[in-house]
């Protein structure tokens, strides 16, 4: 009857878009629409009367006419072979997965058994890449070493990899996928996964969560078996949270043992300081003995010494400035090195430094039989920006090693030099040169290129000293030098505009002094000294001076009682005192109204950068460093008692 059916029917079957097998309850083939044609690349036609284990791959043909004989003892509508992977062959051999659902038809021919085939090649591709899609994200999740989860927007796991399982340790007894993040949170309490370090359950948890919800930045925990953790949370674009998490443990160690060497390595650096300020406090003390007492018996008019005595007192005098070099040197080196001492850059003008400097060098220039050959000023001399001071402690530096490794009748000549931004001040002599195999050396502290066992006096800093200082400046040292034949120092400093050069002022000490020994009123001076000696040298220096009544002190406390007492018109001070210190006195006269207004010097063996600020901030008017140097004192003196 089937057959009989005309066009109509055949083209609606010919329009499914899926293939259509009809077959007897013997298995064969008795309508096939085109689209299965077309799947199993067949002819038109070529199929019906075909047994239907043709389009079957050759291994599941065995049994397959058993399950038509069973499919048509108990007919039903229902797919086929659901769990089976099912697959149909083509004419030419090849096969292709496909789904099939199976319909009984009960025809004049028996019962007919109608088979929807659908060709899901593609569909099982879609579905392979998925999966290898899901294993690659999968391992590239396992093989990150931290931690990770990933929540979705109901805020429940959704992929977790195998370092997250060992953190989290059980929690609880199904598995974590699936689980929300608050449940995991409350397991994990239970747990006693982590060392709250004594925060109560409820605000860690609170603390937890409120970082979860609106996570920014990282949270530090800590477990309980005492791993430092880092969680680091964020938001996906579809609201869910993407969570990793770091062990910091070893960081966090080798953070705290840094922090602890730092410490350490300051502390030390802190003692090392304090030790040579201490040790030059000691040093000079004596020295300000030595020297106080030998510059007083080279001036004294009174009683004119011998020219042995007088050679003597030099000797004397050079070894205990030599001895004050080295001590400030160290000094010097040391608050370099720990980063204590700072340069005030300002405009500085060159002529007037190396005025300065050949003045101080002249007399030992002269000794050495040396001539020195100063720049002529120029109207426009360069200025450079530096630290006045320090640049001028490099010249002098420069300046006297040319001198001492010069030669008898030699010449020693400073000069400028312009360059486009900078300014380059150059030292050059004819001495003895330094040998080439020394040179790499000699900015290398105490390293003295060969001089060592020599007899020129040195200390083998001076240039380590120069070449930091200048670089703090944010200038640069360099050197020429050919034995035999003389070397060449320079100094490179940026360059400040092109101001005008102005007259050097070099002060006259013995103006100040022979001022303040002529002055007409008689000033009361009070001297707060324990060091017995300290106060000879002082009596012996103001007793040249007829204006001035000396009255001392051996502690601060009999100081201020003398102070309130005889209202003198200078204070000296000395810092380190039997009882109440220098500091506090001075302290204690800024709050008296009788005593307030009196200038006060300080005066200690504390050359440290920091005394002398905090000098200043105690209200010390002027701040001294022993050991004295006459003529500052003097100075200083005939200023305050000047003032009105
Ligand atoms: P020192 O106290 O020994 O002079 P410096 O650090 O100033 O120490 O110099 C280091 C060494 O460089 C000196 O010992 C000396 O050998 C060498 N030197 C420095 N300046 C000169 C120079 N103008 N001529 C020859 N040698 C020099």
């Amino acid at each position: 009857m089937l057959r009989d059916w005309n066009v109509p029917f055949r083209a609606l079957l010919d329009a499914a878009p899926d293939g259509i097998l009809v077959c007897d309850h013997l298995g064969t083939l008795v309508l096939v629409n085109s689209e299965a044609e077309r799947m199993f690349g067949y002819e038109h036609d070529a199929l019906p009367g075909q047994p239907i284990e043709l389009l079957i791959p050759e291994q599941r043909r065995i049994g397959h006419r058993d399950h038509v004989a069973s499919y048509t003892a108990e007919p039903r509508r229902r797919p086929m072979g659901s769990k089976l992977d099912l697959h149909g062959r083509r004419k030419d051999g090849t096969e292709f997965p496909v789904e099939i659902s199976l319909s009984p038809l009960t025809s004049e021919r028996g019962l007919l058994v109608i088979a929807g085939v659908r060709d899901v090649s593609d569909r099982r591709e879609l579905e392979r890449e998925k999966k290898r899609a899901t294993g690659y994200l999968l391992s590239a999740v396992e093989a990150v070493q931290e931690a990770f989860l990933l929540f979705d927007e109901h805020d429940r796991v959704m992929m977790v990899n195998s370092a997250a399982r060992e953190l989290l340790g059980p929690v609880g007894d199904a598995p974590i996928i699936g689980r929300s993040f608050e449940e995991l949170t409350e397991a994990a309490l239970v747990a006693e996964t982590f060392d709250l370090g004594g925060e109560p359950a409820g605000a860690w948890h609170a603390r937890r969560l409120a970082y979860h919800r609106n996570p920014s930045g990282v949270l530090d925990l800590r477990t309980r078996d005492g791993r430092a953790i880092r969680v680091t949370e964020r938001k996906t674009a579809d609201q869910g949270t993407v969570m990793t998490i770091a062990d910091i443990t070893e960081d966090t160690r080798r953070a705290e043992e840094l922090r602890q060497a730092r410490e350490l390595a300051e502390a030390a650096s802190e003692a090392k300081s304090e030790f040579l300020s201490s040790m030059s406090h000691e040093l000079r003390t004596p020295l300000n003995a030595i020297l106080g007492f030998a510059q007083l018996l080279e001036r004294d008019r009174k009683q004119p010494l011998s020219e042995r005595q007088i050679e003597r007192l030099g000797h004397v005098l050079r070894g205990g400035e030599h001895l004050l070099r080295l001590i400030d040197d160290v000094l010097d080196l040391s608050r370099i090195e720990s980063g204590r001492i700072s340069v005030s850059s300002e405009p500085v003008d060159v002529a007037e430094v190396l005025t300065e400097v050949v003045h101080t060098l002249e007399p030992m220039a002269s000794r050495a039989g040396v001539q020195i050959v100063a720049p002529a000023v120029a109207p426009r001399t360069p200025q450079v920006i530096a630290d006045r001071t320090r640049l001028a402690q490099i010249l002098m530096n420069f300046g006297s090693n040319a001198i001492k490794y010069g030669k008898p009748e030699g010449r020693v000549a400073f000069r400028t030099e312009r360059g486009p931004t900078t300014v380059r001040i150059v030292v050059i002599d004819d001495g003895i040169g330094i040998p080439e195999d020394k040179r790499d050396k000699i900015f290398e502290p105490f390293q003295r290129a060969g001089q060592e066992a020599g007899p020129i006096e040195g200390t083998g800093i001076g240039l380590t000293i120069s070449k930091r200082l200048a670089e703090l400046m944010r200038g640069s040292i360099g050197f020429r030098s050919e034995v035999g034949r003389g070397s060449e120092f320079w100094i490179e400093l940026p360059a400040h505009g092109d101001a005008a050069a102005e007259v050097s002022r070099v002060r006259d000490p013995e103006a100040l002094a022979s001022r303040l020994a002529v002055g007409q009123r008689r000033h009361t001076i009070v001297y707060v000294e324990d060091n017995p000696s300290n106060i000879a040298f002082m009596r012996d220096l103001v007793g040249d001076l007829s204006s001035v009544e000396l009255l001392t002190a051996p502690t601060a406390e009999i100081g201020l009682e003398l102070i309130r007492a005889r209202q003198p018109k200078v204070v000296i001070m000395d810092i380190n005192l039997p009882g109440i210190s220098g500091f506090e006195a001075v302290k204690r006269l800024r709050e008296w109204p009788e005593t307030r207004h009196i200038p006060i010097i300080g005066l200690s063996a504390a050359a440290l950068a920091r005394d002398t600020a905090r000098a200043k901030e105690a209200g010390f008017d002027r701040y001294l460093t022993k050991p004295v140097k006459v003529d500052e004192l003097t100075e200083a003196l005939e200023r305050l008692l000047q003032d009105p």
